[in-house]
């Protein structure tokens, strides 16, 4: 799968947002969006224009898109599946994002972020209901286990991930067994724990022009 392979930090930078890309780095004073809390290249520090509706729902859907580790076609694709379910789009949206298999393993606490959830799925350290599973992508349904495989449990990125965990928490939707190296999907995703400022109706009205 195409990725993006430029700077993550400037990712943050360009949404005057930490979007938390980087796992431990992110809650460290190393983190480049604190130290520098402006739009990367020679005109970050330009004073701010008046911004137009456009380069508003612009700048929300890059932002989510980063959140989410995609590029613009596959993003486009989740939207038109959101579009096409019923409900609210902009909450489907986040939904279908959140449900992802690489998403529900971050949240859980086994990657340090949804990049690292997606390195460690492709060489194959997790279930899922018990049978091998390599595909980032995948849509979790509700009742569905992921656990770490018995032999990928030693890893260290997985361990200090969960050590961390503490700090990030666990979304009320999905329940963690530390012991277990294994977590479950109750519910589907909660809107209202996307603890990060996400106007999704402004996606809408972009895609929808
Ligand atoms: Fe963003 Fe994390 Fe880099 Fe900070 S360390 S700028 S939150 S990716």
């Amino acid at each position: 799968m195409a990725r993006y392979t430029g700077a993550v930090c400037r990712q943050c930078r360009r949404e005057k947002l930490k979007l938390f890309l980087k796992g431990d780095r992110c809650y460290s004073d190393k983190c480049s969006f604190e130290r520098r809390s402006y739009a990367p290249g020679q005109h970050g520090q330009a004073r701010l224009r008046k911004v137009s509706d456009y380069a508003l729902q612009l700048r929300e859907k890059q932002k989510v898109r980063r959140i989410y580790g995609m590029l613009e076609g596959q993003f486009r694709r989740y939207f038109v599946e959101a579009e096409r379910q019923r409900g609210v789009t902009g909450e489907n949206l986040l939904r279908l994002l959140e449900s992802r298999l690489d998403s529900v393993i971050y949240r859980l606490g086994f990657a340090g972020s949804r990049n690292q959830a997606r390195h460690l799925l492709r060489h194959n350290h997790f279930l899922l209901n018990g049978h091998k599973v390599n595909i980032p992508s995948l849509q979790v349904k509700v009742g569905d286990v992921i656990t770490v495989r018995d032999k990928s449990r030693e890893i260290e990125v997985i361990k200090d991930s969960l050590a961390a965990m503490a700090r990030r928490g666990v979304p009320s939707w999905l329940e963690l067994n530390q012991e277990a190296f294994s977590g479950t999907v109750k519910t589907q995703p909660d809107r209202q724990e996307l603890t990060m400022p996400i106007q999704e109706q402004l996606i809408v009205e972009l895609y929808s022009k």
